[in-house]
């Protein structure tokens, strides 16, 4: 038995069996790279679903949990915290004018997000909360409601009333859908688990006019398309529009748990003492890192290079498309690249973990792939060679 198996048989005894796991065990890691418990390395196209954003143990992320875990972890919210301030201070100054609520994960921000809508509306009798077919929201039961796949809900009812779906990129069915009871409309700007869905500009726009025309929220959760990763610190911004809520996770916190919710204008007082609350909600710790995130962003210029690379890695992809007829379409915003194909992609994600590339497949047949914002050349034809021999096989 080696290390893994023997760390799989613990799994078996004592861990509830809610993923499908792959048989890896990861010991440690360095911005792409990673090495198994077993000495085997690999690189990672998909750190962490999109949580090491830049790259596993970013040096300042390291640097500053070291630094602060000297001074101060936790804090209790009902007391001010330096690095809460400043890190809201900077998720600000980088959206849009508004305050912000700290949870700990993309279920909590997107919770508070409807909740803070709800309570807006409350007066006028308006709870109704509309999201997107294919969409992902998180796992909490309010969450798994306003996600728009059966697979999330079955099992789970009684499920909370009031999210209603309709199909994504489609403002009619929006438009049909908002009643005198609708609160929000919430809704992925890329869906990334719904397999690279991109809303179109036009569909961006008409739903932000949509919204101010009858008060409704506008709602993105850009838990998965944030941090740079698009092109944009944020994705709503290569539409030319801003959000009434966003919703931040996954890679902001540089791989500590952390989620946001940012409201604008008339919703950044909504929620008042008592309203809402998260006992872990920005600590001290967190928000050091997070900091580090947003400093590693700029000083490092990882945008830029998430859009060369990006389009490196679509160049790239392209022509294994011209090799491979299986090969559908490829999908691609900046660092956000789907990779549909006509054949299941369960086995080609297997098969590249075992060449040392880990991607992921979504809905079956979408490959996904998320690289690291400080990506290099090297490493995307490393990884696209990867796919190339296992591509090869089918
Ligand atoms: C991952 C994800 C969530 C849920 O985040 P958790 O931290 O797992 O609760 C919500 N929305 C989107 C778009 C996500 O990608």
């Amino acid at each position: 038995m080696n290390k893994t198996e023997k760390i799989v048989s613990l799994y078996d005894k004592y861990v509830m069996k809610t993923y499908s796991r792959f048989p890896l065990c990861i010991e440690k890691a360095k911005g792409a790279k990673l090495w198994d418990i077993d000495g085997k390395t690999y690189i990672d196209f998909f750190p962490g679903w999109a949580v090491s954003g830049i790259g596993h143990c970013h040096p300042r992320v390291v640097a500053a949990i070291n630094k602060q875990s000297k001074k101060l972890l936790h804090v209790s919210n009902n007391y001010y915290s330096e690095l809460q301030a400043l890190l809201a201070e900077e998720i600000i100054k980088n959206s849009y004018p508004g305050k912000v609520f700290f949870a700990n994960s993309g279920a909590e921000a997107n919770e508070a997000s409807v909740k803070l809508a709800r309570k807006y509306g409350h007066d006028k009798g308006r709870y109704e909360v509309i999201t997107m077919t294919k969409s992902f929201h998180g796992r909490t039961l309010a969450m798994i409601t306003a996600t728009g796949q059966d697979k999330v809900k079955l099992g789970f009812e009684p499920l909370p009333s009031g999210f209603v779906h309709v199909p994504f990129n489609d403002i009619e069915a929006v438009k049909e859908a908002v009643t005198d009871k609708t609160a929000a409309i919430m809704l992925e700007p890329i869906q990334c688990e719904g397999g690279i869905n991109i809303a179109s500009l036009e569909y961006m726009r008409a739903l932000r006019a949509l919204c101010d025309e009858k008060d409704i929220a506008l709602v993105l959760d850009e838990v998965q398309t944030g941090m740079g990763r698009s092109g944009r610190m944020f994705a709503y911004q290569n539409y030319g529009i801003e959000p009434d809520m966003m919703t931040l996770a996954k890679a902001i916190g540089g791989g500590l748990p952390i989620g946001v919710c940012v409201a604008r204008g008339k919703f950044a007082d909504v929620l008042t003492p008592g309203t809402h609350a998260s006992t872990f909600g920005g600590s001290p710790i967190v928000c050091a890192a997070a900091l580090a995130v947003f400093e590693a962003i700029k000083k490092e210029k990882l945008i830029q290079n998430a859009t060369k690379m990006g389009a490196y890695m679509k160049k790239k992809l392209e022509e294994l498309k011209k090799k491979y007829r299986f090969i559908k379409e490829i999908r691609s915003v900046a660092l956000i690249i789907g990779v549909e194909l006509s054949i299941k992609g369960d086995d080609i994600y297997k098969e590249c973990l075992n060449a040392g590339l880990l991607i992921n497949c979504t809905q079956g047949s979408i490959l996904r792939i998320m690289p690291p914002l400080n990506v290099t050349k090297a490493e995307i034809d490393k990884a696209v060679s990867i796919l190339d021999k296992v591509f090869s096989r089918k």
